[in-house]
């Protein structure tokens, strides 16, 4: 497909108040690039923490990247201002992690649905709004009926429907979707999942899906990014990624995910996560992962690895000096 979404090299960093006299600096996201083919999944995950959410709040344009641009069809969303950045950035849509807090208690189905609608001015007069929404809710396999009802009249799952036709209002070509299943029941996870892939294949819409859980992210994405610690680790086919992780990171979150059978619980043991998460707020120098990886040495303190790709005939890049050699001592954890 065309591609939609070109970010590269995003930058965000947060004061998180003061120590003393010195502020400190969250380096939330460090030099981000991703790009977004219309009709195409991309999954994204990596522990809390990670700058996962603050970079699907860059791409909505919920917050300003410091550097780096984000084009929409070509055109830098962060430098078009007025009417034109308006039409830009209508093109991506969000879909909130919390169904039960992302929508106003106090507004109707109808109301939520179509506030977009009537501020985007697509539609006039009352019976058109109804029709819309209705068939709006049609799309996320909802009675037309329910459009008078209140969000604390629905369960989770339905919200998170509900929260899904009101991103998709607008058109969008681009839905950016952080932790959508996070905060409902194992039931209705797979439920939603499978609505959004669906709403991908038919309506060739770009789907972002961020998920601390890569299960989720496995069954939802054509391509698959691992993020650690502000950075993109390794990005490329959801298979190869999960099959043959060459990023030593990559290679411990799979292991260190619950798996049933007791061969592999006896792999995961050897290849779990050193220590805990360093904070963002005073990131180690060179790789970033290097105070938890395996594989680290001097070079790796010293030297921020550059995202490249392999030498295989896979389709990735990894940034890891020594990425040849720790694919090459990976067990397969697929
Ligand atoms: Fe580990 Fe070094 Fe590769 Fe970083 S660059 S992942 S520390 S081997
Ligand atoms: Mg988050």
């Amino acid at each position: 497909g065309d591609l939609v979404l070109d970010a590269r090299d995003l930058h965000k960093t947060f004061a998180t108040g003061r120590s003393g006299l010195r502020k400190s600096r969250v380096s939330a996201v460090d030099g981000v690039s991703l790009r977004l083919h219309a009709g195409e999944s991309l999954g994204i995950v990596g522990e809390s923490g990670c700058g996962k959410s603050t970079l699907a709040r860059m791409l909505v344009g919920l917050e300003r990247p410091d550097s780096g641009s984000i084009e929409i069809h070509g055109r830098d969303v962060t430098r078009v201002r007025g009417r034109d950045r308006r039409l830009l950035r209508r093109q991506v849509q969000m879909v909130f992690q919390d169904p039960y807090t992302s929508l106003d208690p106090r507004m109707s189905v109808l109301e939520l649905i179509g506030e977009p609608l009537t501020v985007h001015k697509r539609v006039t007069g009352k019976t058109a709004l109804t029709d819309r929404v209705a068939e709006l809710l049609g799309l996320v396999n909802l009675a037309p009926e329910l459009m008078h009802r209140y969000p604390h009249q629905f369960s989770g799952g339905q919200r998170q429907r509900i929260g899904i036709a009101r991103a998709l209002a607008l058109d969008p070509e681009v839905l950016v979707c952080d932790e959508p299943v996070s905060a409902l029941d194992m039931s209705v996870q797979a439920q939603v999942v499978n609505l959004l892939r669906d709403l991908q294949k038919r309506m060739n819409i770009a789907l972002l899906f961020i998920a601390h859980d890569l299960s989720v992210v496995r069954h939802v994405s054509d391509r698959t990014a691992v993020m650690y610690l502000g950075r993109l680790a390794e990005v490329g086919d959801t298979p190869t990624v999960y099959d043959q992780p060459a990023h030593p990171y990559t290679q411990a979150l799979l292991s260190a995910a619950p798996v049933v059978d007791r061969s592999r619980r006896r792999l995961a043991d050897r290849i779990m996560l050193l220590g805990d998460p360093p904070s963002p707020a005073d990131p180690p120098t060179g790789c970033r992962f290097h105070t938890r990886c395996r594989f680290a040495r001097d070079r790796c303190a010293a030297e921020q690895p550059v995202a490249r790709r392999l030498e295989d005939a896979s389709d990735r890049t990894v940034a890891c000096h020594f990425a040849e050699e720790a694919q090459a001592t990976a067990p397969a954890v697929g």
